[in-house]
């Protein structure tokens, strides 16, 4: 049998833009981005979430900007904000005009929704003078009416066609630090989308499956669709989208890449299902392991493990793991057994334990 290696993934070949200090495609680690979904007009509840956000390892942040006075709100953010913004604009390219003076290390915006070439050669030089970014964001549910008719409906192929166009819009415009996004809630029509244009184009790829729903189901579609894409070398940057609380679009969006072995964030904490050998709490365990190892930057595997019947074997693959019996739990550190702790007393011998090893 073949061995499966992520080192030899072969990531399809793009061109790197430099979001502030974050940079996009080429060789450079897939970037975690997410967005607010607070009013932009309120300072103190974005500048709030942006730097939740930050903390909890998002790299790159997005923010609406529905009008004027949340442009102007955009130099406060980025005066305040320890990661990049990007202002997300609908159609008023005087906003991303704005948000350019502003200081924003990316747009997203689409050049065909703006009107006359010249707006968008206006757009291109000011963006091009500040070494700013543009995302083409592509979704199938807001594609262009004559295409919508020429592909009988939000296709792969309405996506991919939609997206050439505005890409032709900005390299007339003499613009090339192009980021694309091809967005659909179906996640093969997004898989197949990104399938088609990653060898049509040079630009990096923003992956994500949108409007994916609430945080389970939104998390499992995500990681199929984004999961999929990634294991075949496509996306150089991912938002994972969800309705809710967007700390959690960053936790799921690292998970999927450290799943995979593209990124290392931490621990790895892996768990048994537990069955009916197993003699002690081990979910209450687990999910305090979890919460230790989320405070760990450093790529350990902590393995929790219900019984000696498996237990044993994969705790001694894992830098530290335990093993469950009778109210009592084996120690494993480096392989080696180094103790029998009573279960009430493992959480604090683990903590002990893990303090040793960093
Ligand atoms: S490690 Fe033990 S308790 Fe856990 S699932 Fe396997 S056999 Fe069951």
């Amino acid at each position: 049998m073949k061995t499966i290696n992520p080192q030899n993934l072969l990531r399809r070949v793009s061109r790197q833009v430099n979001v502030g200090s974050v940079a996009i495609g080429g060789q450079a680690p897939i970037s975690v981005q997410s967005m607010t979904n607070t009013d932009t007009r309120d300072k103190k509840a974005t500048l709030k979430q942006i730097l939740k956000l930050a903390e909890s390892g998002c790299e790159i942040v997005r923010l609406a900007v529905p009008d004027r006075e949340a442009a102007v709100n955009l130099a406060y953010f980025t005066q305040n904000s320890p990661v990049p913004l990007v202002a997300d604009i609908h159609f008023d390219y005087r906003l991303a005009l704005i948000a350019i003076e502003a200081g924003i290390a990316k747009l997203r915006i689409n050049p065909g929704n703006i009107g006359e070439s010249s707006r968008v050669k206006l757009l291109a030089v000011k963006a091009k003078e500040r070494g700013i970014p543009i995302r083409i964001g592509v979704n199938a549910g807001s594609l262009e009416k004559e295409l919508l008719t020429k592909y009988s409906g939000p296709t792969p192929e309405a996506m991919v066609a939609s997206a050439l166009r505005h890409i032709k819009l900005l390299e007339a415009a003499d613009f090339t630090d192009i980021v694309i996004s091809l967005k659909a809630s179906s996640v093969p029509a997004t898989i197949a989308a990104y399938q088609s244009l990653a060898g049509q184009c040079p630009y990096p790829l923003h992956i994500g499956i949108t409007e994916a729903g609430t945080w389970y189901k939104g998390s499992i579609r995500s990681a199929v669709g984004l999961g999929i894409l990634l294991w075949q070398g496509i996306g150089d940057t991912l938002r994972v989208s969800l309705t809710g609380d967007p700390v959690r679009e960053v936790e799921t969006g690292r998970e999927i890449l450290q799943s995979l072995g593209l990124r290392s964030f931490g621990a790895t904490v892996v768990s048994c299902p537990t069955c009916g050998r197993c003699q002690v709490n081990l979910e209450e365990l687990s999910q305090a392991v979890e919460t230790m190892a989320a405070k760990i930057d450093k790529p350990l595997k902590i393995a929790v493990m219900g019984c000696a019947v498996n237990g044993p074997g994969e705790a001694r693959e894992a830098d530290l793991g335990v093993a469950g019996g009778k109210g009592e739990f084996l120690i494993f550190r480096k392989g080696e057994i180094i103790k029998k702790v009573p279960e009430s007393e493992v959480l604090a011998v683990l903590e002990e334990e893990l303090g040793k090893i960093i």
